[in-house]
């Protein structure tokens, strides 16, 4: 799964589940005699489990129930009187066992919560046995978990989205993903419309009473969470075939969007072809179909039938962005690399779900390196890693393996931890192992637990062989949280050099972390040696070690410490060794490094290592770097200081710096797309936009985005497509009620999904107090989808002249909140005061949502995360302030500058 965030534009925010939102459940009375033990929390794996599913559902777009009927062969393998299982949101209408050819009526027991058991009255197994049950559930018009519909073009939808625990929401089942069986499944649908399961379609049915029975054929083995349902007024796009088993490859989409698929079918195949290559594994399955979801916010890789928010997956060939295909290109080799490592391999338990999630992840960007290696997805994927370092040097971070004790921890274990943190710790050991041995060890692990479920130890047993060190290093990355930070020192005496290293774990400041920790960190560093150069690695066990380097018969003139930036970890350089890197422009160091560098500067500004005014100095020299991945990461630096750390009589000063750093690149690129102007021209022309006119206050570039934005307004041809973004929010920061009025019109008929989400999102960034009082209730009104409205809640929140409006909307008006809000997006309802950088506002959010953030499943984690942050805010601005305060007074705008 990948998750997108549409709630801020700056945090990426996963989803999770509700438990308090349950509705109406069944009461069909208790089972006779003392009460059966209940499942504290995972079901009872050895009494019994399940050996195959049939499954048949009335689905119809509109309504707001569903009907079905599932039959479940089980396996006792002892003696039980209670059958329990998962289930939420049902109501069982009736239920029997059918053992040894005899039907017998079982109890339904409707409590706890999350469960249901079905009581035989008496001992039933060992042996085997089928239950049957039949059952009404809901489609929700406000989750996208469970079986939930979507409109699009004045149609309803249905479809489902079973991970992590919904599949409960469906019918009751063993919904645990060890739990891994054949499913055969039945859909009953309106004649006219299209039913699509994981499986190719063996038969369709009239009934006569104007639905159809659609019955699909008997699928490989899968956990309840990877079964999948899609129905309505679709239309289909071939994408011809693809793999050794020339499957048939089908983008589906809502009726009248067969023109936007283009893209999506013409490099499925591809993708497809590149996985198999690697993995040496033929596509596992008899179909692919990739099914476009309106207002998604997610995509799922469902065996032979991937969902994608319409986003990600479609759009109109004259409103399309390099931007878009490669994140198209990403996210589908990221759900595609699942058929493999997730859906053919399946994680035992959530613990373990790393191996899904920051395994495909990995695959992903290894295989859109493959694909597109001008894209340069390995500098990319550096910033995925580098968010995931920044989570993990919070005293809240989760391990990558941390225990599931609870349905909070599952909904909290699909974060950046688990995605990029696991993807940085394959890219890292495949670099020390070396990339053949490690796609062997890959192979031997897929061939070993096909159409079964594995676990890390499982991985680490068929990656490392007899190599019980790599074993224990790998594990030492994921047992424990934290990032490691690696000081180096360059000592030579007679001739002969070394790098003398160290570790310790990288703590900000104001954290209350303290206790040591040591990992087994493969280090590589690189140095000159002769003409050329030379790469040499340890593993470092200890606090400290040495490595010789012995290709040098002198004292190199410098060393990177973290060769090809391959290793999750921070580096502090000491003596002169960072001096010697940044003296020539840093150009011994590959591009990866260098972008790895300056986020290693900004990280050391945060754990109070490297003054910020240093790190503001250093910076105009990346600023002027040719290429575009530098020029971004510099920001990490220097963009967003108005809101914290620079006081108001320096503010012109401040923007000065900005202008004099990336001004004179905006006016170079402008705002429109060059005839013949390069990829990366066009992928960095809106974020240094961006940061000019709302960073810099650039009063010339804001004229422009408010003239721009009300020209495409009247007619899209007047922007590129990529521009809509940056100049819709520059405009609405400095817009008055009726660019509002009119934007929120313009939201009302837009059909593009993602200009829509735009202008949604822009309705909360006007800065008018008035305004934003009109733009808050939006979020909940009903006017849009609440489940694309919700960034209008989060974007005030950026801003410290708007922050106060939005926190105190969230705290009036909790109630509606927990009643209107998707159960996937609540958790993150803290993330409302996460801009905030003061020890009183930290006070009035701990106990405003302490005992609030637990009606959200996950959400006393994020609560947690986000009252962390406030913190090391509050001792960053106290560390540093000073730094940036003196930069400023004496910082004089070089000649020249802006205009590069
Ligand atoms: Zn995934």
């Amino acid at each position: 799964m990948r998750r997108f965030a549409y709630l801020t534009t700056s945090v990426l925010i996963a989803v999770c589940a509700s438990s308090s939102l349950s509705g109406s459940r069944a009461r069909a009375g208790q089972a006779p005699g003392e009460n059966p033990p209940q499942p504290k929390f995972r079901l009872p794996a050895d009494v019994v489990g399940p050996t195959r599913y049939r499954v048949d559902l009335t689905l119809v777009p509109d309504q707001d129930t569903f009907t079905g009927a599932i039959d479940i062969d089980l396996k006792f393998a002892k003696p039980a009187a209670v059958l329990w299982l998962n289930a939420e949101k049902l109501q069982i209408k009736e239920a029997a066992l059918i053992m040894d050819g005899d039907k017998a009526p079982v109890q339904v027991i409707t409590e706890p919560h999350d469960y249901v058991g079905f009581a035989f009255g008496h001992h039933v197994g060992p042996g085997e046995a089928t239950l049957h049950a039949t059952f009404q559930g809901e489609i929700s018009r406000k989750d996208q978990q469970g079986i939930f519909q979507m409109k699009d073009g004045g149609q309803w939808y249905v479809y489902s989205q079973f991970e992590e625990i919904w599949a409960r929401r469906a019918y009751p089942c063993f919904d645990e993903p060890g739990y891994k069986v054949p499913w055969q499944v039945t859909l009953h649908i309106k004649k006219d419309q299209v039913g699509l399961s994981n499986s190719p379609i063996i038969s369709e049915t009239d009934t006569g009473d104007g639905m159809k029975t659609v019955k699909f054929a008997e699928t490989k083995p899968l956990p309840s969470y990877l079964v999948a349902y899609a129905v309505g007024n679709m239309e289909f796009v071939d994408a011809g075939t693809a793999g050794k088993k020339n499957t048939r490859v089908r983008i589906v989409v809502p009726h009248g969007h067969t023109a936007e698929a283009q893209y999506a079918a013409q490099t499925t195949p591809t993708i497809v072809n590149l996985l198999e290559s690697y993995f040496g594994i033929p596509y596992p399955y008899d179909k692919l179909d990739e099914v476009a979801i309106p207002l998604a916010g997610y995509a799922m890789e469902h065996p032979g039938l991937v969902t994608y928010g319409s986003a990600i997956i479609i759009e109109k060939p004259d409103q399309d962005t390099p931007g878009r295909q490669r994140e198209w290109v990403s996210v589908a080799s990221h759900e595609l690399a699942h058929q493999w490592v997730g859906d053919l391999v399946t994680t035992a338990w959530w613990d373990d779900i790393w191996l899904n999630e920051g395994f495909a992840s990995w695959m992903a960007n290894k295989n859109v390196n493959a694909y597109h290696p001008e894209w340069k997805m390995n500098v990319s994927e550096l910033n995925a890693y580098e968010g995931a370092m920044d989570n993990d040097a919070l005293v809240s971070a989760r391990q990558v393996r941390q225990p599931i004790e609870s349905n909070d921890d599952i909904a909290n274990a699909f974060d950046g931890i688990t995605y990029n943190k696991g993807s940085a710790l394959l890219n890292m050991f495949e670099s020390y192992m070396g990339p053949e041995k490690f796609q062997q060890g890959v192979h031997r692990y897929l061939l070993k637990y096909e159409w079964k479920n594995a676990t890390s130890a499982d991985f680490l047993a068929a990656l490392a062989g007899d190599d019980s060190s790599l074993a224990s290093a790998f594990s030492s990355f994921l047992d424990q949280p934290g990032v490691p930070l690696v000081t180096a020192q360059l000592a030579c005496h007679d001739g002969a050099a070394q790098v003398n290293l160290a570790q310790q774990r990288f703590f900000p400041l104001g954290s209350s972390g303290a206790a040591p920790q040591l990992w087994k960190v493969p280090v590589c560093v690189r140095y000159p040696a002769g003409a050329g150069e030379a790469r040499e690695c340890i593993l470092l066990e200890q606090q400290s070690a040495e490595l010789r380097l012995t290709k040098t018969t002198g004292c190199p003139g410098w060393v990177e410490a973290n060769a090809g930036a391959n290793g999750y970890y921070r580096v502090l350089y000491q003596g002169d060794l960072l001096d010697d890197l940044l003296k020539n422009n840093a150009q011994e160091l590959s591009l990866p490094e260098e972008v790895a560098l300056i986020g290693d500067l900004a990280a050391l500004t945060r754990n109070g290592k490297m003054p910020l005014g240093k790190a503001l100095a250093l910076a105009p020299a990346f600023a002027r770097s040719p290429a575009r991945q530098v020029v971004t990461k510099t920001m990490g630096i220097t963009a967003g200081l108005q809101e914290n750390l620079v006081s108001e009589d320096l503010l012109t000063r401040y923007r000065q710096y900005l202008l004099d750093l990336y001004g004179g690149r905006a006016r170079d690129l402008g705002w429109k797309t060059k005839p013949g102007e390069s990829e990366d021209a066009r992928l960095l022309r809106p974020s240094i936009q961006s940061l000019v006119a709302d960073g810099a206050e650039d009063p010339e570039a804001i004229t422009k985005a408010k003239n721009l934005a009300l020209a495409w307004l009247d007619d899209h041809k007047a922007l590129d497509p990529d521009m809509v973004g940056v100049v819709l929010s520059v405009a609405a920061r400095h817009g008055d009620r009726d660019l509002f009025d009119r934007m929120r019109a313009a939201a009302k008929k837009e059909t593009n999904e993602n200009f829509r989400g735009n202008l949604i999102f822009c309705l909360g960034l006007f800065q008018d107090p008035e305004i934003v009082n009109t733009a808050l209730p939006l979020a909940l009104s009903g006017e849009f989808d609440v489940r694309e409205s919700l960034g209008i809640l989060f974007a005030p929140s950026e801003r410290r002249q708007t922050r106060d409006l939005a926190y105190d909307f969230v705290k009036r008006n909790w109630d509606l909140m927990v009643a209107k809000l998707p159960t996937d997006t609540g958790a993150y309802a803290p993330y409302v005061a996460a801009g905030y950088c003061d020890a009183e506002h930290r006070k009035d959010a701990e106990s405003f949502f302490t005992g609030r953030s637990t009606k959200f499943t996950g959400g006393p984690r994020i609560l947690a995360q986000v009252l962390e942050g406030i913190d090391l805010c509050i001792a960053y601005k106290n560390a540093q302030e000073a730094s940036v305060t003196e930069f400023l007074k004496s910082y004089t705008p070089a000649a020249g500058a802006g205009s590069r």
